[in-house]
């Protein structure tokens, strides 16, 4: 096996979700509190050192589940869907790394400060970030974002076999 084909079966990492919402919203975010979103997409970063995908199911899932992380807010909103899924198997804490890269591409906005970053490492601003409305400007970021030896594509074909749009 070599090192690329290790990295695709670890189930660990960072995950990006692309999240559409369909209309500005005014959402009440845990702690953060009243926030007002834009209608348009946001990438979302996060992590599971254990159970990657499983966590991306969850997220994947709309209904049956408690509110927990900042996302989940989000999400549970009727206006939000997530509408792609991008993995980045890491057997390290990669989704700070990821939230940096996303945030350094322009034209990326942070609209809700502290958004799941309330247990950050690397003091990230926040692990959310608001791309505007147009997704294939989104399918550049995250292709920008993903690791040389990983390559979207890889991630592409996993989501498939996993039943990821
Ligand atoms: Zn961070």
């Amino acid at each position: 096996m070599n090192k690329r084909e290790s990295a695709e079966f670890l189930d660990r990492g960072a995950y990006v979700l692309l999240i559409h919402l369909e209309k500005n919203r005014c959402l009440r975010i845990g702690k953060l509190g009243k926030l007002d979103f834009p209608a348009g997409y946001y990438a979302y970063v996060g992590s599971a050192m254990q159970g990657l995908r499983a966590r991306v199911e969850r997220h994947r899932k709309k209904r049956g589940k408690k509110v927990h992380w900042h996302v989940d807010y989000l999400l549970a909103d009727e206006n939000a869907r997530i509408v792609a899924t991008y993995l980045f198997p890491s057997p390290n804490r990669n989704e700070c790394q990821v939230a940096e890269k996303v945030k350094g591409s322009d034209g990326v906005q942070i609209i809700a400060p502290g958004f799941g970053a309330s247990d950050c490492r690397s003091r990230c601003r926040s692990h959310l970030f608001y791309l505007g409305s147009n997704r294939p400007f989104c399918r550049e970021i995250i292709k920008d974002v993903a690791p040389p030896k990983l390559g979207v594509r890889s991630y592409a074909r996993r989501r498939k076999a996993c039943g990821y749009i």
